[in-house]
């Protein structure tokens, strides 16, 4: 995956642009955040937290993952990426931002419906546990 189209990442802190080095992402004051192993950038600061576990919880997160995966909604998840990959045919690569993205079901149906096109995937989430399950 490449996360060339997505320069325009904001250190939380000042709001200076984030570019990446290695394994953490930096922005021009040296702020830094690291790329957990399992793949995910942690944005939020802690002092902006609003609760010990924001977001939804780590039930909630595999409760709609099994309701999910059971394919109630692959209809809807297989639209979406129909109408993403037909509206954006001339982009390469192309960039998808999941904002409020859960447990990154709709990015994961969007790059098994797309093996051949390059993508640049990015989903967003305020719960831990959400943005666990989606990296
Ligand atoms: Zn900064």
């Amino acid at each position: 995956m490449t996360m060339d189209a997505f320069n325009a990442l904001a250190c939380p802190l000042d709001g200076e642009p984030l570019s990446q080095a290695d394994t953490c992402w930096r922005c021009p004051a040296g702020h830094s955040f690291d790329v957990a192993r399992q793949g995910y950038l942690h944005l939020l600061p802690v002092q902006n937290k609003r609760s010990l576990d924001p977001g939804d919880s780590k039930d909630m997160v595999a409760a709609r993952r099994r309701f999910l995966n059971a394919g109630f909604y692959q209809p809807i998840a297989e639209a979406v990426g129909q109408a993403v990959t037909t509206s954006t045919a001339n982009t390469k690569p192309l960039a998808c931002l999941d904002a409020g993205c859960g447990e990154g079901y709709y990015l994961r149906q969007l790059a098994a419906s797309n093996m051949d096109m390059a993508l640049a995937l990015v989903g967003v989430d305020i719960s831990k546990w959400a943005t666990l399950a989606a990296a």
